[in-house]
């Protein structure tokens, strides 16, 4: 196996990128997950440092005019931007770094990083998604509406993405997952 890549996962709002993630840093502690920075409150049970790292509008911009994120995107009327500091020591140490983030987020490091893999998860379909999104009964229903408005944006660019994961089954999808990546980095 190869190491000190850049893996970008990306994929509405949803869909279970989350579950998958943690999933597979349990299984492969060895994979770095980069913190992002965002604008957005806490929800409950969420971590400072862990989750994210919770910032207010003018840190963030002052982050942008600094030049200290990698990537950075308005999502549903917040800012998430990656810190780029943690993502190159960690590959200048060999080790391989995830990026969960959305779409135009995903569309810089393409920019920026053209050997990244990038990874768009797909719900079964947007009717599952929606359903999902309700039932997860974190946001409220405007950010749900926001949510899902941006899902189908994100889902029409799904194909710009080096692979297309299917998350109907979550067993699957994990071991899919790990297939994916162990044939990359092997
Ligand atoms: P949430 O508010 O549900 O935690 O995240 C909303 C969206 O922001 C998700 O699609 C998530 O992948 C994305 N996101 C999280 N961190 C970042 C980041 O650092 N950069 C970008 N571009 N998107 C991010």
């Amino acid at each position: 196996m190869q190491s000190g890549k850049l893996i970008v996962l990306t994929g509405p709002s949803g869909v279970g990128k989350g579950t998958l993630l943690s999933s597979l840093l349990e299984r492969h502690p060895e994979l770095v997950l980069s913190i992002s920075v965002t604008t957005r409150s806490p929800r409950q049970g969420e971590v400072e440092g862990k989750s994210y790292f919770f910032v207010d509008r003018d840190k963030f911009q002052q982050m942008i005019e600094t030049e200290e994120l990698l990537e950075w995107a308005e999502y549903a009327g917040n800012f998430y931007g990656t810190p780029t500091l943690p993502v190159i020591e960690n590959i200048k140490q060999g080790k391989s770094v995830i990026l969960e983030i959305e779409l135009q987020g995903a569309r810089q490091i393409q920019n920026t990083f053209p050997d990244a893999l990038r990874i768009f998860i797909l719900p079964p379909s947007t009717a599952e998604l929606e359903e999902r999104l309700r039932k997860r009964g974190q946001d409220s229903q405007e950010a749900i509406a926001k949510r899902l408005k941006r899902a189908t944006e994100e889902l029409e660019a799904a194909t710009e993405f080096d692979i297309q994961l299917v998350n109907d089954n979550f067993e699957d999808a994990l071991q899919n997952l790990e297939a994916i990546l162990f044939n990359f980095r092997e």
